[in-house]
């Protein structure tokens, strides 16, 4: 008890370390992942930073070339305008701005006087009329004279109807006075075309601005915005007055979503470039590869959490299953103390397969699990196609395509690979695609590998014990017809033939009774070894339970050889056991169906076989039998009798007829043995014999007896004199222990005096339980009712029985009595019977006298009391009428019939 608490404590703790693994792995490889993707993350927004910054600076350079080269231009007119006299308009200078102009892809290129009005421009001559007085560059050029290149506020072109950004230089008079300014439009298309080609995603944005804060440009376009002063806002507030480039995160001044923003400032221009990319758009792939590992990481977790806790519920599943097969514990334990430690010491094999290139990685416990060293087999999808047991194949394949095309959660699956040494290893595996195609074609595919070789024979024990019977180890029942019907279905589909034989020991009860169970048990194992060695190899003995057994012959074409087989079994059972200084000696007997012939339904041919050993039994022991139709028609015949017999009890169609017994000297009527009848309607009047032992089966005897004890007690009661009746009870009616009393209350209910009631019993009713049989005996006895110990003689251990109870008289068995005349045997047995009855004071009966030469041996030997046909049949008690008044037996009841 010790032991196995302890034991349990192991086990439970063993569980323990698998649901803790279990634990951590839910945690450790979640926990890992979130590590490395917090990692990622913040690279994720580090790069698009670094982008931004990048951007921006790229833009910069971008934007500062492009003023620059417009810068050269006007820096070129200004010059050429500078030197001579403003406010000329002349062909000549018409003729130069168009040729600078050419060059450019600018929209136009002018020059406006001192007023604000424009005096020449590229496009056109005469100039067309344009007044910019009002305009914040011509007002800025014209009170700064330090000023560079100024960008103007984007303005709607006139003939163009676009927006356009005016970019003008100031045009000093030669001593310094302000002369006008030369202007440019540019079209921001010069911007957006490059603007638009940059994508860092959606929501992020790149845009030109002046230093004060006005947008020009911006991509993705949006002239709504174009032209406005975001000053104010802390995007402008906090960097671009210090010119500060590196960039920051801040949700945008014009919608909310987060960006991270850099600036570009450009060199000698009143400019600056901005680039924004969008917090989702940064984090974009992040977030895909996030997915992408979380689902190979859960789906590795799962997979591992869930075989480690399979693991554990199966460990907890197979305690309390052993809890429950005690029995089976010391066979076991050795092989389960393998199995935990297979468990224990060994982690699971991890394996890892690429679908798509057939590519895989199994781990090294994967490959020593096999006898492998690592990867020796090569590293590819099917590796383990190759090793995988014949038999195994089918359910394998299946169970992984339906994981595979999605019919099934998850791959499990337990089979057996080939271990290098070219023995098999049982393993389990599980496996779970983490990743599909577009198109739900699997892609990846992992899984673990347990060593499952330990419980597998563990379980195969168990088959093994649920196979076999314990005492002999012979198949049992489920096996032999498991066997049976695999014969039967072969016999069926290629011909050919086999037969069932049922067998039955012969008096095995007795040993049991007598000699004890452990007799018992070790009988029937020499029977089981005695059998076995009788057939071959392809033939089957199962023991069925008690002392039951059953052949199955492979092959049975000739009904001879399997009688011969027969006879050789019998005589190998019937051969003496030696046990201790004692010799067991049993029968055996036999009863055979043979396939086709009888059928080729297991369970029908299993019937026949077992009706022909009842009547291999009931035509004596150690006989064998082979099934006949008839045997079938006299088992429906048993089944209606039983039916009938019900009905015949209740239904008063038992009758009762009365043997007269008489003395010896003077041939005195003593009294009357009560035999029972059934007038059968449509079989007339049966003898017992036709039913007594069906009911005895039944358990019908129980009424039936009641009845006969009653109705014979009834007549008895109204006979004249006090005549004895005599009534048979069976060994069933020794079962009930209240016998003497529903005895007692039939005599008090028919008012008959114990004294004149015989009860006959046969020694079987010693057999069972002798105590209490004894016991019930002497409860009767003590009413004063008398016990007869009837057919004496024919049971085996007689003397014994006599001695242990007194009885009032014995009954010699009419075989006897039968053949005093030709046998000196029987004349000594009966001699002797009636010898025994004088020593022991008990009355002695003879049964069955029919001849006159019998009566004179009777007489001559002083026995005193006879009954026979030759005194008188059994017969209705009306018959009898005379001999009940006058207390003698005339002569033409009784012996004239016999004569
Ligand atoms: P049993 O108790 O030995 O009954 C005597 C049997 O021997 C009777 O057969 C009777 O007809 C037969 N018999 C009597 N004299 C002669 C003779 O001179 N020559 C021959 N050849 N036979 C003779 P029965 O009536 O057929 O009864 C057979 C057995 O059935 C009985 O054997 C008894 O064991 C059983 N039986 C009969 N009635 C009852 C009953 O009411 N209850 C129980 N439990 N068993 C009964
Ligand atoms: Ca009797
Ligand atoms: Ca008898």
């Amino acid at each position: 008890m010790l032991f196995l608490d302890r034991r349990r404590e192991g086990r439970s703790g063993l569980s323990r370390v698998l649901r803790a693994a279990a634990l951590a792995a839910g945690i450790a490889i979640p926990a890992t992942l979130t590590y490395t993707l917090t990692r990622e993350h913040a690279q994720a927004l580090a790069d698009a930073e670094q982008r931004a910054a990048n951007t921006a600076r790229t833009l910069a350079q971008h934007a500062e070339r492009t003023f620059e080269t417009v810068d050269t231009y006007l820096r070129a007119v200004s010059s050429l305008v500078g030197a001579r006299e403003v406010g000329v308009p002349t062909q000549a200078l018409h003729a130069a701005l168009r040729e600078q102009f050419a060059r450019t892809r600018l929209t136009n290129i002018m020059v406006i006087d001192r007023d604000g009005q424009s005096i020449v421009e590229a496009v056109a001559f005469p100039p067309r009329p344009l007044d910019v007085h009002d305009r914040d560059y011509f007002q800025a050029l014209r009170d700064h004279s330090s000023s560079g290149l100024v960008v103007g506020q984007p303005i709607t072109g006139r003939l163009s109807n676009k927006l356009l950004l005016p970019v003008a230089r100031r045009i000093d008079n030669p001593d310094g006075s302000f002369a006008g300014v030369v202007q440019a439009l540019i079209d921001p298309e010069a911007f957006r075309g490059v603007y638009d080609g940059i994508d860092n995603g959606p929501d992020s944005a790149v845009s030109l601005w002046r230093v004060d804060g006005t947008m020009l440009v911006r991509a993705p376009w949006a002239p709504e915005m174009i032209g406005r002063n975001y000053a104010t806002g802390s995007n402008y507030r906090l960097h671009v007055p210090i010119r500060d480039e590196r960039p920051f995160w801040s949700p945008a001044t014009t919608d909310a979503i987060e960006r991270v923003f850099a600036f570009g400032f450009l060199d000698g221009y009143p400019i600056y470039v901005s680039a924004a990319i969008a917090r989702a758009s940064a984090l974009a792939g992040w977030h895909k590869s996030a997915v992408a590992q979380g689902g190979v990481a859960g789906g590795l977790t799962a997979v591992l959490v869930t075989a480690l806790l399979l693991l554990a519920r199966e460990l907890e599943r197979r305690q309390t299953a052993d809890e429950r097969t005690r029995a089976s514990e010391a066979r076991l334990r050795a092989s389960e103390e393998r199995l935990a430690l297979a468990l224990d010491a060994g982690s699971d094999g991890l394996w890892d397969c690429d679908l798509a290139t057939g590519a895989a990685w199994s781990s090294d416990r994967w490959w020593r699990m096999l006898g492998y060293e690592p990867g020796e087999l090569g590293s590819h999808a099917h590796t383990w196609r190759v090793l995988l047991h014949p038999e195994d194949a089918p359910h394998a394949e299946r169970a992984l395509t339906e994981h595979l095309e999605g019919r099934a959660a998850a791959y499990e699956c337990e089979h057996r690979l080939r271990r290098k040494d070219g023995g098999w290893a049982w393993v389990l595996t599980r496996g779970r695609v983490v990743a599909r195609g577009l198109d739900g074609a699997p892609l990846r595919f992992v899984g673990t590998q347990i060593d499952i070789s330990a419980r597998k024979a563990a379980e195969g024990q168990i088959a093994h014990m649920a196979r076999h019977d314990a005492l002999t180890d012979l198949p049992n029942r489920a096996l032999f017809q498991e066997r049976l019907a695999h014969k039967l279905a072969e016999v069926h589909r290629y011909g050919g033939s086999c037969a069932v034989m049922s067998l039955d020991l012969d008096k095995f009860k007795l040993v049991n009774d007598t000699l004890g169970h452990p007799a018992g048990d070790a009988l029937l194992r020499e029977v089981a070894e005695r059998l076995r060695s009788a057939l071959r190899v392809e033939d089957t003995v199962a023991r069925l339970g008690g002392d039951e057994f059953a052949v199955l012959l492979a092959g049975a074409d000739e009904p001879v050889s399997v009688g011969l087989l027969a006879e050789h079994l019998i005589a190998a059972v019937r051969a003496p056991f030696p046990f201790g200084d004692q010799r067991m000696e049993v029968g055996l007997s036999v009863g055979t169906a043979l396939a086709p012939i009888h059928g080729l339904d297991g369970e029908a041919l299993f019937k026949r076989a077992d009706l022909a050993l009842y009547r291999a039994k009931a035509e004596g022991r150690n006989t064998h039998r082979v099934y006949e139709a008839a045997m079938d028609e006299a088992a429906a015949e048993r089944r209606t009798l039983e039916c009938d017999l019900h009905r015949a009890i209740e239904g008063g169609e038992l009758t009762l007829h009365y043997q007269p017994q008489v003395t010896t000297e003077g041939g005195e009527l003593v009294g009357f043995e009560a035999l029972v009848r059934w007038r059968h309607p449509e079989r007339g009047l049966l003898p017992p014999g036709a039913f007594i032992s069906l009911a005895e089966e039944t358990g019908l005897i129980l009424p039936l007896g009641e009845w006969v004890l009653r109705a014979a007690c009834r007549e008895a009661a109204r006979w004249e004199r006090p005549l004895k009746v005599a009534v048979n009870l069976s060994p069933r009616q020794f079962q009930q222990a209240d016998l003497p009393e529903r005895v007692l209350a039939v005599l008090t209910e028919t008012s008959l005096s114990p004294t004149r009631l015989e009860l006959e019993v046969t020694e079987s009713v010693l057999i069972n339980d002798k105590a209490r049989a004894l016991g019930i005996l002497r409860r009767l006895k003590a009413f004063g009712v008398s016990i007869s110990m009837d057919d004496f003689g024919t049971g085996y251990s007689s003397l014994a029985t006599l001695q242990a109870f007194p009885f009032d008289r014995i009954k010699i068995d009419r075989s006897f009595v039968g053949n005093v005349e030709e046998s000196p045997q029987a004349a000594a047995i009966v001699r002797a019977v009636l010898g025994l009855g004088r020593s022991l004071g008990m009355g002695v009966v003879a049964e069955g006298v029919e001849t006159t030469a019998q009566m004179r041996f009777l007489v001559s030997e002083a026995c005193d009391e006879v009954q026979g046909y030759l005194v008188g049949k059994p017969q209705p008690i009306e018959r009898f009428a005379d001999a009940v008044r006058t207390g003698a037996i005339a002569a033409s009841s009784g012996a004239a019939t016999a004569a």
